[in-house]
């Protein structure tokens, strides 16, 4: 059982490899031959990438796009939510399935990154919702300084390269044609399918299912979900937001935010639950979302409050007067009624306290932020090495493990690409390398 409290920075330790033989990898591995490969130059690939290079290996990082990290630079449009300030144990258990990281962010905890961001340039600071962010809120400063850091370290960045076929060695093609390398140890960190445009786009699945790797299918997640809105509310309320309400899924309750879109609704408290949502749709066809409209009011209270309306009023001015609901909450309520809104006050209280509304489908893997789904954790040793590949390691994205937004990505990201970093170090020098 894990105690909740603070979070004790434990930065990677210097690699044994070249603490106890004083060596220099890189003066040992001077090609691509001998070199190490990180193929995928988001944040877990180049969170890797620093560790090996502060390691002395000869590091080249492998990215088909023309540029690194595009997911992570769209990531800082809205504000570049790295982390989350929550104590130990709230923070472990958004992961899933439990356990699956927290071994890697025990050795590269919140406050870690927060560090490593500072020393970046980047400072960070706790918004109101616990979560962090760099004081610029955006990623592109942060990401220079990183790529001008891993440069220094002698880490050799290799665009437009798309992997295309692991065998004996790794193929790739590139602008020049196809080109093949034979690295001493790879590691893979090529992201889910989420926005396909920014360059991970899931099509390295059928690579590793031909090595004989389990892969569970890539779906969804912190995604919108389709409902199957009246006319009339798409056309008044798409874009509306719906604050200060709680959502229920199988027993899960979740209190945010959410907003209505043409297809259905999305938001925070919306992708929290996308496991949930997803699962119960690929079981049963849909899933009954439950929405608390005024969650900081009981029932009873909200029916005293509606019984005491003045008789005259129409049905939005009493649920406007005596509840405090918004347009668009009002209109939900009618959407989630299906036929006119109950006159009885207990009636009514009831159905803002529990407006059911029925979702049909998720919204496609390209708009979600991002995948759930992928190599499953058991084809993998404690090492993040593929069991069935001996020098193949995996992090990131790729990886079937999910977690709702709020910054658990990107620290997952991280903390498992140093993670298998500090893996591959451990496998090279017990391999003798
Ligand atoms: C709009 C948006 C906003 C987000 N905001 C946040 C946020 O604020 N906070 C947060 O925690 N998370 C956020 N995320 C999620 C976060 O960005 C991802 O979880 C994270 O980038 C995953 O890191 P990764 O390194 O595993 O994969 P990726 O960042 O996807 O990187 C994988 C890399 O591999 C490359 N690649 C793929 N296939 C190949 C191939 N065959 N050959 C060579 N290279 C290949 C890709 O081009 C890509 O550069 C956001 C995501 C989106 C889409």
């Amino acid at each position: 059982m894990l105690e909740d409290g603070p979070w004790r920075p434990a930065p990677i330790r210097p690699s044994p490899l070249t603490e106890s033989a004083g060596l220099s990898l890189s003066r040992q591995m001077p090609d691509d031959r001998d070199a190490i490969a990180i193929v995928g130059g988001g944040p877990a690939g180049l969170a890797a990438a620093e560790v090996l290079g502060e390691a002395g290996c000869a590091v080249t990082v492998y990215e088909r796009m023309p540029s690194v990290a595009r997911k992570l630079l769209i990531a800082g449009r809205g504000g570049l939510n790295i982390t989350h300030s929550e104590g130990r144990a709230d923070f472990l258990a958004r992961y899933h399935p439990r356990g699956v990281l927290d071994d890697a962010i025990a050795a590269f905890p919140p406050d870690a990154l927060r560090d490593w961001c500072a020393e970046l340039g980047e400072p960070t600071f706790v918004g109101s919702s616990g979560r962090v962010f760099p004081q610029s809120f955006k990623a592109s400063p942060l990401l220079r300084a990183w790529l001008t850091r891993l440069g220094r370290l002698g880490v050799r960045i290799r665009t437009r390269h798309r992997l295309t076929g692991i065998a004996e060695g790794l193929r790739f093609e590139t602008p020049d044609g196809s080109r093949e390398i034979r690295p001493r140890a790879t590691l893979l960190a090529l992201g889910g399918a989420s926005w396909p445009r920014l360059g991970s786009d899931g099509r390295w699945v059928p690579l590793l299912e031909g090595l004989g790797v389990a892969v569970s299918p890539l779906r969804p997640a912190n995604a919108g979900f389709a409902v199957a809105w009246s006319d009339l509310f798409r056309d008044r309320f798409s874009g509306a937001p719906l604050k200060r309400v709680a959502l229920a899924c199988d027993g899960t309750t979740v209190r945010g935010e959410a907003v209505i879109t043409e297809a259905g609704i999305e938001g925070g408290a919306i992708y929290a639950l996308s496991r949930p949502l997803r699962e119960a749709i690929a079981a049963e066809g849909s899933a009954r979302l439950v929405v608390d409209l005024r969650p900081d009011l009981t029932r009873e209270v909200l029916a005293r409050r509606l019984s005491g309306a003045r008789p005259g009023d129409s049905a939005a001015t009493r649920l406007r007067k005596a509840a405090g609901l918004p347009a668009v909450a009002v209109g939900l309520l009618r959407e989630a009624a299906g036929a006119a809104l109950p006159a009885d006050p207990a009636a009514l209280a009831g159905l803002i306290k529990a407006a059911p509304l029925t979702l049909t489908a998720s919204a496609p893997i390209e708009r979600a932020i991002s995948t759930a789904g992928g190599v499953r954790l058991d084809a993998l040793d404690g090492r993040s090495m593929l069991r069935a590949r001996p020098g193949l390691f995996l992090a990131g994205e790729m990886l079937d493990w999910e977690a709702p937004t709020g910054g658990y990505l990107l620290q997952g990201a991280f903390a498992g690409g140093r993670a298998a970093a500090a893996g591959m170090l451990d496998w090279l020098r017990e391999t003798g390398g």
